[in-house]
């Protein structure tokens, strides 16, 4: 009797078994509830016509957008996304060859389909989405949105504004001129040997690598002036300078958003190029209502969404939100309390019945006059409040270096002041810290786990279109943790 499994010494040679039986093989060894079935069964799911179309009848057969999409969806889903790591599984991975039908495309397909079918894989962020509408998995009534910056495909050095653009371009320039007179020499010289033929070639290829520089470099210049832009970067003309998470380096990144109901499903996601927040969360409101037909009811977003007119936004939508302001944190630590800060403005407390503030020194403050204040971005009005009694107060020093203090409140203020009574409440405290559990581990998961901490692709729409595909990896992995079998697609 044998204490091991029977093994061969040489490997067998597998000329002979047809892929039908291979893959029958493979079937029975990979188990029902695999990562690797579901995606099949959903990606077969989608409708890939518009893909399809994009493909000639004549000229040599391709692999069919449903296996592309696959392997695309479960290379994301896994932290596998370099197409030519992605080659390799399909000859070395029993699930990237399930996947694949045992077809291997060379990693320059997989690129150019990823590249060349990015608007359709917005699309498929969408449809799956609806998958898990439709098996009554996921309501979007509480919705939870962050974002995270990842690095673009760009250096930092090729970032540059009118200025530098300039000087680099007069250095390339006067390269150019060096090289062309070193040609002449080299040109000039009655020897031509083997020698000056070589030399003659490099240069020309120097040359040529100047001259695509230059005209990259004039090109910028252009669009910067036609855009009226400050900086651009020459790899990446989307990608903008940001400060990557608590790291001091400024690169050229994208900001990348997402929007996560209570169940932890990613139902918008979009990359953009500002990297403030403060703008985002209409549009990331906006997306999931689109993208999952039902009406947003309650949100929760840290500091770097608040501003006045994101408050009014969900007020006038009737949405619960939870948006801490930006000295939220110092108002709860009771900052504003200590003596230094006895005059801050969190101090005055407004009197309705007269419309006015009551300053700690129990004197009251007038309205006065609403101001106006418009930047390039913004607009907003001010409701000026001006002293009565300062001119006799023995604290003026400490309180203002004008005549008169004047405190001029938003007046969107009142919405302000009722935010932070909710986040002070326990339940408002609850909602609030939900986030920890429901879009914070969504960008743990896929830059420290998955490693996305950049993208591989160039420009706005295929680095969105990228980042969805990240997001769709995730969806998927949710819908095996919700329990959602392949059978059930
Ligand atoms: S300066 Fe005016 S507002 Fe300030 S404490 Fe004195 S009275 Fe009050």
């Amino acid at each position: 009797m044998s204490k091991f499994k029977p093994f061969h010494e040489f490997q067998k040679p597998l000329v002979g078994i047809s892929h039908e039986a291979f893959l029958d093989y493979i079937e029975t060894v990979i188990p029902a509830d695999h990562l690797c079935r579901l995606v099949k069964e959903v990606v077969f799911s989608l409708d890939t016509e518009a893909i399809e179309a994009k493909y000639s009848f004549n000229g040599q057969k391709t692999y069919h957008p449903k296996l592309m999409l696959s392997l695309l969806f479960y290379g994301y889903a896994t932290g596998v996304r370099s197409s030519r790591k992605l080659e390799e599984k399909c000859i070395s991975d029993q699930t990237y060859i399930y996947i694949m039908q045992c077809y291997n495309p060379d990693h320059r397909t997989i690129s150019d389909f990823r590249k060349n079918n990015t608007k359709e894989i917005g699309a498929y962020f969408v449809d799956i989405i609806r998958i898990f509408n439709e098996l009554g998995c996921s309501h979007v009534g509480k919705l939870h949105i962050d974002g995270t910056k990842l690095r673009s495909n760009a250096s930092g050095k090729r970032s540059k504004d009118q200025k530098g653009y300039e000087k680099w371009l007069s250095e390339i320039t006067e390269e150019i001129d060096k090289l062309i007179k070193e040609a002449e020499v080299i040109d000039s010289q009655e020897d031509e040997n083997c020698k000056a033929a070589g030399q003659q070639e490099e240069l020309k290829q120097q040359l040529t690598d100047r001259h695509y520089l230059k005209s990259k470099i004039e090109n910028a210049l252009k669009a910067m002036k036609a855009e009226d832009r400050k900086k651009t970067n020459l790899t990446d003309k989307d990608a903008n300078l940001m400060k990557a998470g608590g790291s001091k380096d400024v690169r050229p990144s994208y900001n990348c958003q997402a929007a996560v109901t209570d169940e932890g499903i990613i139902v918008a996601a979009e990359a953009v190029t500002e990297a403030n927040d403060r703008n985002q969360l209409k549009p990331m409101i906006e997306q999931t209502e689109t993208n999952t037909n039902e009406l947003v009811e309650e949100v929760a977003a840290d500091s770097g969404y608040a501003s006045y007119t994101n408050y009014e936004y969900l007020d006038q939508k009737g949405i619960d939100g939870y948006v801490p302001d930006d000295h939220f944190r110092q108002y709860k630590r009771g900052e504003y309390e200590k003596e230094e800060k006895r005059y801050h403005y969190s101090n005055f407390k407004y009197d309705e019945s007269t419309d006015s503030y009551i300053c700690p020194e129990g004197k009251p403050l007038k309205y006065w006059k609403t101001r106006k204040n418009k930047t390039k971005k913004r607009q907003w009005h001010h409701r000026v409040y001006q002293g009565r009694k300062c001119r006799e107060c023995t604290k003026r020093s400490l309180c203002t270096k004008s005549e008169v203090r004047e405190l001029l409140i938003d007046t969107r203020d009142p919405l302000l002041q009722k935010m932070r009574e909710k986040l002070s409440s326990e339940e408002g405290k609850k909602k609030y810290f939900k986030r920890q559990y429901t879009i914070e581990p969504v960008f743990g998961h896929l830059k420290y786990n998955l490693g996305y901490r950049d993208f591989l692709l160039r420009g706005i729409n295929k680095v969105t279109a990228e980042f969805k595909l990240m997001c769709i990896g995730w969806n998927i992995k949710k819908m095996l943790k919700l329990g959602i079998m392949p059978e059930m697609i």
